[in-house]
């Protein structure tokens, strides 16, 4: 996997990230995500970026001011 911005090649790693929802802050651990070596910009593949949507979806029945969800233990 080549690094989007630099075109560098980018290894495996996981990441936490936070996203500003309607009613909350959402904060995901663990996402499975590619980094690049040279300029440590972030990227996703699809079938995590559509598991992600699912769980910002998920959890807006639930949703607090802050909630943390564990990628690898959402379904
Ligand atoms: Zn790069």
């Amino acid at each position: 996997m080549k690094c989007m911005k630099c075109g560098k090649a980018s290894y495996k790693s996981t990441t936490t990230e936070a996203f500003e929802m309607e009613f909350g802050l959402l904060v995901i651990r663990n996402i499975p995500c590619y980094k690049c070596d040279e300029c440590d910009e972030i990227f996703y593949t699809g079938d995590v970026v559509q598991k992600i949507e699912k769980i910002t979806d998920m959890v807006k029945s639930f949703m607090q001011e802050v909630t943390i969800i564990d990628y690898e233990k959402s379904a």
